[in-house]
Order: structure tokens, then sequence, then C-alpha cells
């Protein structure tokens, strides 16, 4: 978590290693804070959006020497000077930073939501103070049910916690975290840069590296879950297995399955924070079962197999293959990859990189380094990206679904072409024939193809047509005999909320309702499920713009803000209206069918059996960030307390 910044004798060698690290578009944003001074933002130096640049915004190199120079005095200055405080900038100067920053004219819709997310009267402005004119008895009478420890419903106790409403935590695992507590495969690590991948209110300076592995994600999950006292409240090892609206009552009744044995209790309101991909998905093969070696998924890594010197098949090529491939390749005798569709690889050369002693440095001891340098990220990796990724309905290019989308796939295929070299065959077994964005598109820093190129390893493209007792069989009639079989091949992502069971108003199931399909208005709330908040649920997934965690931060915020509404106006329940909820959904279908992901070319998990795609919020973050502040009334339908009282 963010160190607090203690007074240290800067020396002049500290104060230049550390510039030397920095990334400079932030480093001058800071130092017109230390300043007030903006003539460098003002100047020549004019930061663009270099998506695969050094990250320095295009800067020439006399440039970088000249904003180096400038940051060197300011910084020592600072020092010498005790840390004085500094000045608010006016709005303006703000505004002139953040096109700077960005290295694109941001929109002035955008300004509010970037203003928040750079938070730079606070780290965590998110929060607010929470209906503080709301007796604390009345609070005290509304208990919510949280369902997962992971990162959003950690987030959840969080708030819930703040505000001093009541809640019941539980998890089916033996630990907080979720997923990052459950995927232990080798060379597991976030792909997000970590200072955007961490909650907006507990920035970490001391990341270890710019994507960390698991076990640094788990520990940062922990320690939050930690210092807000939420660890200690989760109830482990403890599955919901049903849970029932009493429309008498307005009351959830909720069926807890602990070491075999069962306990109901009861909430006024049920917040689902469970993941969507933590159910392995195994591949529909003949003979799957027949295998007489050793099998599992990568999403329940079986830590007893001794890959040393086995023969090994990976199944998939997905987000989890292209991390666990690499890091196996070498101790295994031999491999074979199944791929059905190879990703698209994201050149991202830090990928496995420490982060800077000097960046660290600068993150705890330059005031708003940190915000301007995770509002970078921010832009670059979310809204800035987004236009590559949609649809020109007048776009007819093969692999590719507009005139920007079509230039980001050219540049992919020229990174690729560079990593394959002159083998043509090998080139065109990894070159994607669908447009990027279309599926998750992967981090990449060589590791992949040269795990590939190995003597040891063999890709394979033939489709899979049965699983034998001693391995795996293709369609050209070729045997691969394995000892192991490790599936990379995904989760059941569309089954939102299974295998738990809801029973809402009049009984609804809400599986049935949903039949295959779910939808939720604006991902949260359900026609005919009273108080049943989701985080993380239909719709509120992303494909290349943004961090998830954002999305929990947003969803948390409207559920705080609907509990508030309740409270205040003495209803018992809420429920958002059907004609409300399926003009959303309409709106959400047309902007997927305007995106990458949505493309007919297009196949993933991110479509249902029905096709249409269940996971993904099409539109740019700022529309997310704009809906979800706080709940409109008019699109709900209330019970109120009276009303259940009378019945
Ligand atoms: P995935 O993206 O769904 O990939 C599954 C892979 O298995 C795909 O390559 C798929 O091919 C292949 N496959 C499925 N059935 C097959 C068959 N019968 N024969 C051959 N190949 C088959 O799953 P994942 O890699 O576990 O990743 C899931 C999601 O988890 C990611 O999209 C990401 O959101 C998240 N994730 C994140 C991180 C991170 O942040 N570090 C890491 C891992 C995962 P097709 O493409 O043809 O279906």
């Amino acid at each position: 978590m963010s160190t607090s910044s203690e007074p240290l004798a800067a020396d002049d060698a500290t104060i230049k290693a550390a510039i030397a690290d920095a990334h400079l578009p932030s480093l001058i944003a800071a130092v017109v804070h230390l300043t007030g001074d903006t003539s460098l933002v003002t100047g020549d130096i004019k930061p663009i959006y270099d998506f695969f640049g050094d990250g320095q915004g295009g800067l020439s190199d006399a440039q970088k020497l000249r904003a180096q120079a400038a940051a060197f005095d300011v910084i020592k200055a600072y020092f010498a000077k005790g840390k004085p405080k500094t000045v608010p900038l006016p709005m303006d100067v703000i505004r002139r930073m953040m096109n700077f920053v960005a290295g694109a004219e941001i929109p002035e819709r955008y300004v509010p939501f970037l203003l928040e997310e750079l938070a730079l009267e606070g780290s965590d402005v998110k929060s607010g103070h929470w209906a503080e004119d709301i007796p604390a008895s009345l609070k005290e009478s509304f208990r919510v049910l949280i369902i997962g420890a992971g990162m959003s419903g950690t987030l959840a106790a969080i708030r819930l916690k703040q505000a001093g409403i009541p809640f019941i935590i539980v998890d089916k695992n033996s630990e907080v975290g979720g997923t990052w507590f459950e995927n232990t495969y080798p060379g597991c690590r976030v792909d997000n840069p970590n200072h955007l991948y961490s909650y907006s209110f507990e920035p970490n300076y001391d990341w270890p590296q710019h994507y960390s592995t698991q076990d640094k994600l788990h520990a940062y999950f922990r320690s939050v879950a930690e210092k807000y006292g939420i660890r200690r409240e989760v109830r482990f090892n403890t599955e919901v297995v049903q849970s029932t609206y009493d429309e008498r009552r307005a009351m959830w009744s909720v069926r807890l399955r602990k070491d075999g044995r069962e306990e109901t209790v009861e909430a006024n309101a049920i917040i689902s924070a469970v993941g969507q991909l933590n159910r392995p998905k195994y591949p529909d093969v003949k003979g799957r079962e027949t295998f007489k070696g050793a099998s599992f998924h990568s999403g329940a890594w079986d830590h007893s197999v001794d890959l040393k010197g086995k023969r090994v098949a990976v199944i998939g090529t997905g987000a989890s293959a292209f991390q666990f491939v690499p890091a196996i390749a070498g101790d295994v005798g031999s491999m074979v990859v199944f791929q059905r569709t190879p990703p698209w690889l994201g050149p991202t050369p830090d990928y496995h990189e420490a982060v800077g002693e000097g960046q660290k440095w600068l993150l705890k001891q330059v005031p708003f380094y940190a915000q301007w340098y995770r509002f970078w990220l921010f832009w670059m990796l979310t809204d800035g990206i987004y236009p590559m990724v949609q649809s020109d309905p007048a776009w007819n290019g093969p692999n590719s679904v507009s005139a920007a989308n079509d230039m980001l796939r050219e540049m992919l295929t020229v990174c690729l072409k560079a990593q394959t070299g002159e083998d043509e065959a090998f080139f065109r077994k990894c070159l994607p024939t669908y447009p990027p964005g279309g599926k998750r598109s992967v981090r990449d820093n060589g590791v992949w193809i040269a795990a590939l190129r190995r003597p040891n390893v063999e890709l394979v493209t033939d489709p899979i047509v049965e699983i034998t007792p001693k391995g795996i069989k293709t369609k050209d009639g070729k045997e691969y005999d394995v000892d192991v079989i490790i599936y990379g091949t995904g989760f059941n992502a569309s089954s939102f909320l299974a295998p738990m069971k809801f029973k809402g108003r009049d009984g609804v199931d809400l599986h049935a309702q949903w039949d295959g399909d779910p939808r939720a208005y604006l991902g949260i709330t359900i026609p005919n499920f009273p108080n049943l908040f989701v985080m993380y649920g239909p719709n509120t997934n992303i494909v290349v713009n943004g961090s998830i965690i954002f999305f929990s931060e947003c969803e948390i915020r409207y559920i705080m803000g609907c509990i508030e509404l309740m409270l205040r106006k003495g209803y018992a329940a809420m429920e958002p209206k059907r004609d409300v909820h399926d003009a959303f959904n309409e709106t959400i279908d047309s902007g997927n069918a305007g995106m990458a992901w949505g493309s007919p070319q297009v196949n993933s998990w991110y479509k249902n059996a029905k096709g249409r795609v269940t996971q993904n919020w099409p539109f740019p973050l700022v529309d997310y960030w704009d809906r979800t502040r706080t709940p409109n009334p008019s699109d709900f339908e209330f019970e109120t307390k009276k009303a259940v009282a009378a019945e």
C-alpha cells in the first residue's frame, strides 16, 4: 500500500537515478504542481498518444534531456526547501495538463470523470462521506449478504463497513483473493499494469513488477482485506446454495453450506461478487475420460504432478496458456501445444520487467507523480484505445473492422513477423485471422513465440478429434502420445451466478428467467429479483479498454446509492423496471454489434450459446461511470415498508 512521504534527504545521485526511470510526461505534470510554472507544458514539448512507442509520448532525445534537467532542478529545490506544501493549480491548467500527459485532446465530457480518476485532492474520493446524516440505527437495521471475498467482494465489504451497514461475507474458498487465490499456474501474472490494476484508494508504490505475479497480487488483496478488517469477518469454505426472496417481508433467506452442514441466514439485500472465470471448461472431445495419464485445468493446477522431463500436451492458446507455456517449456521433456485460434500479441516489452527503484522513489516522494502516472495508464489503456476496436459499417477489409482497426492489425502483424522470421509456415500458424480486439489480446515480450520455437515444443493447428488412453488424436490422423494433458481451455463464463440458485418474486428462478442468456440493468439489478445486486454481472467485462477494478468501483458506488435511496425514502426493496432493463439491453446489444468483439467473424467466450455478447461493456468507460454515479429512482419499482408490513 502507499507509503507515507517521510522527508528524505535526497542527494543528487538519487534524484538523477529516479528521473532516469521516470515517465516524463507525468513527471513534467508533477513539476508544474511543485512550481506553478506551466512553461514546460506549453512549450515545444508535446507528448503524443504513442501506444507502440517507448512510453515517453514520442519525445525526442533532446526534449527528454531538457525535461529531465528541469525536473532535476525543481525536485532538488523542493527537497532543499524541506518539501513545502504545494498550491492547488487552477482548473484550466489541470485541463491543459490532462491533454499534455494523455498526448491527446481529451473531450470535455471526460473531464469530470478523469478528474475523479486523477484524485488530486485525496486518495479515496470515490467513497464520499456516505449518507452521514442517516441515523446509525437505521443503517444498522439494513443487513447485506456479500457472496465472495475476491477483489469485488472485499471492495463491497470495505464500502459497507465505511458506511456503517452490517454485512455477512462468505466465500467458498479458504482465503480471500478470488481469482488471485485460485489461479496458481506457473507464470500467472496480471496483464494490466499494476499501477492501474489496484484499488484507486489503495495505491501500491512498491509493486515489484509492472505486471506482477499472482503471489504478489494475492498478497495485495489479502493485505487490503486485512487492513480494513474484512478478512477476519469472512466466513470461509462457505457456499451459497440457494437464496429465496420473501415478498411479504422483503427479505432474502439464504441457505449456506459449510463442511456438509447447512445454515440459513437472512438479509435485506444480497451483493453477488462472484467471479465469471472460475468454473473450468473442458473441451467436448470424444474419449476425454479415457486418458490414463495425469490431466488438469489451468484454473486448478495440480502442483503434485512433476512435469520435469514429461511429455506434455497443452490444449488452448488463450490468456492462461499464453502465460504457463513459456513458464514450463524449459522443464518438460517435450510439449505439444494444440491451438484452435491464435491470439493477437500486443507488444509489451516491460511485461516481465521489474519496476525501477527510481520509479518507486518518484511514486512515493514526488507529489502528484503517482496520480499523473496512473492517469496516463488509465487514458492510454482505456478510452484512448477504444476507437481502434470500433467497427465502421462501411469498412469491408478482411480481418479488421475499420481503418483504425486495420492499422492496428498491420502493426501487430509486423511485430509478429519480426518474431517468426523467415519461417513463413510458422508465421501463418501464429497469425490470427480475426480483427484485433475480437478476443482479448495478450501481452507479449517475445517469450511465447520463443517457447513455441523451442526444439522440444511443437505447435499443432490440426483440430483434435479424440483423446485416447495414451494421448491426443488430430483430424489428419496423427496421434500424439503424452504423459500429461493440461487444459488451458477457459471457463464457463456465460453461466453467471451458477451454480447458485436464486428464487425471486413469485418464486421465479433466476436461471430459468435468463434461459442461458443472462441480462441485467447496468449489469447490476434484475427484474423480479428485488435487492439482488450483482458485481461483475452481465455486460460489465472488458476486452481491451480498462481494468475490471474500475468497473467494480463504479458498481459498488451505484449499489451504495441504491441502499441510500431505500434508507432515505423508507423503501424496503427495489428492482429495475422491466422496460428500462429491456431498453438498456437493446442498447448494449447494438453497441456490442458495433465493436470488434461483436463482429460475426469472431467466436469467443464473450458470446453465449445464443450468439449474444453477454460479457462486454461496449461503450467508453466514461459512460459506465456516468450511468453508475447515482441510481435514477425512475428506473426502479419500489416496495414501501408500509406495504410490506401491512400484508
Ligand atoms: P480462454 O481465453 O477462453 O482460452 C481458451 C483456449 O482454449 C482458447 O485458445 C480456445 O480456442 C481453446 N480451446 C477451447 N476448446 C478447445 C478445443 N476443443 N481444441 C483446441 N482448443 C480449444 O481461457 P483462458 O486462457 O483461461 O482465459 C480466460 C480469460 O481469463 C481471459 O480472457 C482473461 O479475461 C482472463 N485471464 C486473465 C489473465 C491475466 O490477467 N493475467 C490470465 C489468464 C486469464 P478458441 O479461441 O478457438 O476458442
